[in-house]
């Protein structure tokens, strides 16, 4: 596959002087990662505007990426040595991996078993789910923008929204509960896109979260003024739906949840850029080729998968980790003035 380079990072951060070596996964402003994201592969079926290019992206080598056993043996030291107790499975897409299943597999078979979820856009699902569910899989959140098929096969460039639909049900179908769908508005039809994705949500018992537009599509073309923030989401659903803040404690989940129309149905908005939640956040992150990243924004990386096939036993797989998490930045900057981009695109980093 042509397409842009990745430009993957060069820099490899040193150890900084003071990362525990034992107890929770702990960064210096004191926040504790809980909540692993694995990327299981860069590659994917869909071509969403706001994360990969029309012509797609140049994929990661298969020797580069890490093989079952490496992301079981990485698995493992999470859930058994870091604390993690929540792992989601994403890319790219995951469901182009054959281990999508062996990796939520190994994942479950730890003890303490961690919770595990799919981030995916859904195409296959309908296949799929069942197995998942047999490998253990606890819950899922399918990617979809808009219910309008000419809006899906704008926003994606495929024109595949019939398949995603069909996703979501043979997911709730297998019992995969509760199944979240997750939106990025688009800046021309977004909030009408909102208004009768949360309709088709409530219709069919899914949780509606939309997102707001983050800087991390591969042309680094994001411009804030043409995003929709938040407010203007929830303005817009007012119009259209009673909304009343839901009750329950929000913790460190990046959603501000509302109930709908004094039923059960919620709706969630993440105001990722214009109310970061950063101090909250409880996330460690593993790329396709086994890169530890402790912030989406990251510039730096950590090469596990170099340290394992040098040989590095556990305990020092196991310091690595939580050296790049010591050093985590207290925020992802979007708002600060010297903001950069990361070089990964969303789809290299595993959202
Ligand atoms: N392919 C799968 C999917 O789409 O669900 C998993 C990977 S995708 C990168 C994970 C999530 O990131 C999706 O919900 C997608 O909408 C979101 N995403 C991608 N690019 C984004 C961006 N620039 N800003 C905010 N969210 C983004
Ligand atoms: Fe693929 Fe997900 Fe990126 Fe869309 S958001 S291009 S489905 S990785």
């Amino acid at each position: 596959m042509t397409g842009t380079a990745l430009g993957m990072p060069s820099v490899r951060r040193a150890a900084p002087v003071g990362a525990p070596s034992d107890g929770p996964l702990l960064d210096t402003f004191g926040r504790a990662a809980t909540d692993l994201r694995v990327s299981l592969t860069d590659r994917c079926n869909l071509r969403c505007t706001y994360c990969m290019p029309a012509e797609g992206l140049e994929w990661l080598p298969g020797d580069d990426l890490l093989s079952a056993d490496e992301l079981s043996r990485l698995l493992t030291i999470a859930v058994t040595r870091l604390g993690i107790t929540n792992v989601r499975f994403t890319g790219g897409e995951p469901l182009l991996s054959r281990n999508l299943e062996g990796a939520i597999a190994a994942a479950t078979s730890l003890r303490p078993r961690p919770q595990t979820a799919v981030t995916t856009n859904g195409i296959g699902l309908v296949r799929r789910a069942a197995a998942l569910k047999a490998a253990g899989l606890d819950r899922v959140n399918v990617s979809l923008d808009t219910v309008n098929p000419e809006h899906f096969a704008r926003i994606t460039r495929r024109d595949r929204l019939r398949d995603v639909i069909a996703g979501l049900a043979a997911a709730a179908e297998a019992g995969l509960s509760p199944v979240k769908v997750n939106a990025v508005l688009d800046p021309v039809t977004g909030l009408d896109d909102a208004v009768a994705l949360l309709r088709f949500c409530l219709d069919h018992g899914y949780q509606l979260r939309i997102i707001e537009q983050m800087p991390l599509d591969a042309g680094h073309q994001w411009q804030r003024d043409k995003t929709i923030d938040a407010d203007l989401i929830l303005n817009t659903l007012r119009r259209e739906f009673d909304l009343v803040p839901d009750p329950a404690p929000r913790g460190s989940a990046p959603a501000q949840l509302w109930r709908v129309d004094g039923g059960v149905g919620t709706v969630g908005v993440i105001a990722s850029v214009s109310d970061a939640f950063c101090g909250a956040c409880d996330r460690t992150r593993l790329t396709a080729d086994g890169q530890v990243r402790s912030c989406l924004f990251s510039r730096e990386e950590t090469d596990l998968r170099l340290l394992m096939r040098r040989g590095a036993d556990d305990d020092a797989v196991e310091a690595a980790w939580r050296a790049a998490m010591w050093a985590k930045p207290a925020g992802h900057g979007i708002n600060e003035p010297g903001f950069l981009q990361p070089d990964r695109p969303m789809s290299a980093i595993g959202g």
